[in-house]
């Protein structure tokens, strides 16, 4: 396959690079992505300014706008070529439940949506972690099957994978998005110049997380598998909000 692949943590990631590799040992493989970390860019895409990719000598291109900017750039005119799927990641932390929401990882993938392949968005559980090979096997696995049975071209596999070698992982699971509690409060302090800042605090502790869920999956040392679809429609309120719509 020609695959276009992404990220949100940077184009020199460990995780990005270990992924490369592994691809290309039976792909075709073409990197786009930020040329530093934009964890957390989700979908956002620059509009008022303009964009710089930088080619390196191994072919990489590093671009200075978000993850979704790149496959953006990637697919509507940077490449003269087009790829079949977009992969992103494998990303250092989990994007289990809301996290796909601020997600670049995820974005990256969706932005890729279009191509005649579903997406996939592949990350590593642990924020440090130590076996990106595991999760880049798995990635070669699901190409397989993918290269098989293809699933619909908007669709994204949200692939979440412990830190754990390959053997040790316990099987494959596809699971439902849980969710987390709200983040923990805004962390307020002092720049050296005397000036209030604030920090962003960190994600909350899972909520819905029980059986069939991708937390479940991954806290049993399964790989989680979340088909995930673009549309936001609450489809079971279109009847009742409907209802609104001769009296507004
Ligand atoms: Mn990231």
């Amino acid at each position: 396959m020609k695959i276009l692949l992404s990220n949100d943590d940077g184009c020199h990631a460990p995780g990005l690079v270990c992924l490369r590799e592994q691809l290309r040992t039976r792909h075709e493989v073409q990197v786009v992505a930020p040329d530093r970390n934009r964890s957390g860019a989700s979908n956002s895409l620059t509009v008022l300014n303009p964009l710089r990719a930088l080619r390196h000598d191994d072919g990489t291109i590093c671009v200075d706008g978000t993850p979704t900017d790149c496959v953006h750039l990637a697919l509507n005119g940077l490449l003269d070529f087009k790829p079949d799927i977009v992969v992103s990641g494998i990303n250092a932390g989990a994007n289990l439940g809301d996290d796909t929401l601020y997600s670049g990882t995820v974005a990256a993938a969706m932005e890729g949506r279009h191509l005649g392949y579903s997406a996939i968005a592949v990350s590593n559980v642990s924020h440090s972690p130590e076996h990106y090979e595991a999760a880049a096997r798995v990635v070669l696995r699901l190409l397989e099957q993918i290269e098989r049975d293809p699933l619909p071209g908007d669709t994204i596999l949200n692939v979440n994978v412990p830190d754990r070698p390959f053997e040790a992982l316990q099987g494959f699971e596809v699971t439902r998005a849980g969710n987390r509690h709200r983040a923990e409060e805004v962390l307020k302090s002092r720049d050296p110049r005397g000036r209030t800042i604030y920090w962003i605090g960190a994600a909350g502790a899972e909520a819905d997380c029980g059986p069939g869920t991708d937390f479940n999956a991954v806290a049993s040392g399964r790989v989680s598998i979340t088909p995930l679809l673009v549309d936001l429609t609450r489809h079971s309120m279109l009847e009742r909000v409907g209802r609104w719509a001769s009296t507004l």
